[in-house]
């Protein structure tokens, strides 16, 4: 292990479950272990939570919220709460942002920005606290009728493992700041910067069982998250197909649900834009976090004009890019979370050279250990392609052609997904336009990947339903009461 890697894991702190305000062994005895996908090398162990865990966090949380002071608590107390966990996380940031490294293998400087977005949710929903206002409604007669904002209540949020830290504040801090108690189910690829959270939750004086953490599979701990009686909301993160089992499980109950699912995002580069800025947002959009982001625009629909401009510069573009070691702050490109999931990029990239897709690879070296791979880029990619309709969770970008806006239309909405897009140009009604007739929850102009805690993320289609962040986001952890 190296030297960089041992420091951040020596000051590793929690290694239990967090239920109830407390460091618990799973009852079982279970632990889980987490690798460092750049070596991989045993990052560490922490226990594993299954259902006799999840029942005991939702009976905590259960406990919080139905008798416990958070709920009940000032608004103006929750917010002032939630700023100081926002401090907490800040202060601790380097350290944080060095253990999210270690567990998903992107380069230290995206987690910084991660850490950063982190910090802004829990201050942007710090200040919603005490804003969540009721309305009086004008009925008929003489009638007082107004409608009040209440907690759902417990809240069971699954986070994957791209994310981790970053995913869990977009549930966490909305949730709290409407009142709710959580348990917070990471994914077993990630579970430390979750384990984190609850300790400087704990230490800035968050009530027991308002915010518990419960590392462990999603067979297991997450299936018995959805099923549980006392679970009133589950918030999940991750990918389509278990997003339709939980749709399933839920069906039928009197449990509330947002899902944030896969994406096959199109970015459209249009004749007029301004190529450089855009190829860089294109190498942004797909090679940021390895790929392995929900939004990544994984497809490039290019004007036919520019089409072999365009290649051009996105190839001397790639090999610019520098592959390797996650912690060093030069690194573009880091490792691949997982084993099983450099197989699935491997495997689909090969159904792409053998569906007869061109493939651009540049020529770097790859450390000899660990699960690394090469930005890619393929060309003559037809839309039968398995690389162009099936969502790829790494770097590799498929370059499509049109000719009229009509034609982008409709190739960027020939898919199952509507997460995201985005649209190159410097035409500005054209922009409007294409906005507004494109099927995604998001359509950024002339970037790429921006985020900001006041604005709405979500998706159409199999991308999932329901919204993070902005008021939206707030909404869907509160009832609306009418009196
Ligand atoms: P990915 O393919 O990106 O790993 P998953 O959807 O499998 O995405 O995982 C996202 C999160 O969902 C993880 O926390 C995982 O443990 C959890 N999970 C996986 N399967 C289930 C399930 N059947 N029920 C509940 N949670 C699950």
């Amino acid at each position: 292990m190296t030297a960089t890697t041992r420091t951040a894991v020596e000051r590793l702190a929690p290694d239990r479950l967090f239920i109830g305000g407390e460091w618990v062994d799973a009852r079982s005895g279970a632990r889980l272990a987490t690798y460092h996908p750049a070596t991989g090398e045993l990052v560490a162990e922490v226990a594993e939570a299954r259902e006799e865990d999840v029942d005991a966090a939702v009976a905590a949380a259960r406990a919080a919220f139905d008798a416990g002071p958070w709920p009940r608590l000032d608004a103006a107390d929750r917010a002032e709460l939630l700023w100081k966990l926002a401090d907490a996380i800040a202060a601790d940031a380097d350290r944080l942002a060095r253990l999210e490294v270690l567990d998903t293998g992107k380069p230290i400087r995206e987690a910084q920005i991660d850490l950063r977005e982190t910090v802004d949710a829990f201050r942007y929903y710090a200040g919603w606290a005490t804003k969540l206002h009721g309305q009086t409604i004008p009925v008929r007669g003489a009638v007082l009728n107004y409608t009040l904002r209440e907690p759902v209540g417990v809240v069971g949020a699954i986070i994957p493992w791209n994310f981790p830290l970053l995913m869990a504040a977009w549930k966490v801090a909305p949730a709290l700041a409407c009142g709710n108690a959580v348990v917070l189910k990471p994914a077993e690829q990630t579970p430390l910067t979750a384990l984190e959270l609850a300790a400087l939750a704990a230490r800035v004086g968050l009530p027991p069982g308002v915010l518990n953490v419960v590392p462990g599979y999603g067979e297991t701990a997450g299936a018995a998250l959805v099923r549980h009686p006392g679970v009133d909301k589950i918030a999940f993160t991750g990918s389509t197909a278990v997003g339709r089992q939980i749709g399933q499980l839920v069906a039928g109950t009197d449990k509330a649900l947002t899902l944030e699912l896969g994406g096959k995002a199109a970015n459209i580069i249009f004749e007029d834009a301004a190529l450089d800025q855009a190829v860089e947002g294109i190498v942004n959009g797909i090679y940021f976090n390895q790929g392995e982001v929900c939004c990544a625009g994984s497809r490039l629909l290019v004007q036919e004009s520019v089409v072999d401009v365009v290649i051009e510069k996105l190839k001397d573009r790639l090999a610019t890019l520098r592959v390797g070691d996650p912690l060093d702050k030069n690194t573009d490109v880091g490792a691949i979370n997982s084993r099983a999931q450099l197989e699935k990029i491997e495997e689909l990239v090969a159904s792409g050279v053998a569906e007869g897709a061109e493939i651009y690879q540049p020529a770097c070296q790859l450390p000899e250990r660990g699960y690394f791979f090469r930005p890619t880029l393929f060309t003559n990619v037809a839309q039968s392609h398995r690389i162009a309709r099936e969502e790829i969770f790494g770097p590799v970008l498929s370059v499509l052609t049109f000719r009229t806006p009509d034609e982008a239309i409709e190739k960027a909405n020939n898919t199952e997904y509507g997460l995201s897009a985005g649209i190159w140009t410097e035409k500005g009604s054209r922009i409007l336009e294409m906005a507004r007739r494109l099927r995604a929850g998001v359509v950024w102009a002339n970037t790429y990947n921006k985020f900001d805690p006041t604005s709405p993320f979500g998706g159409y289609k199999e991308s999932g339903f329901g919204r993070e962040g902005g008021l939206h986001g707030l909404l869907a952890y509160v009832r609306l009461e009418d009196r």
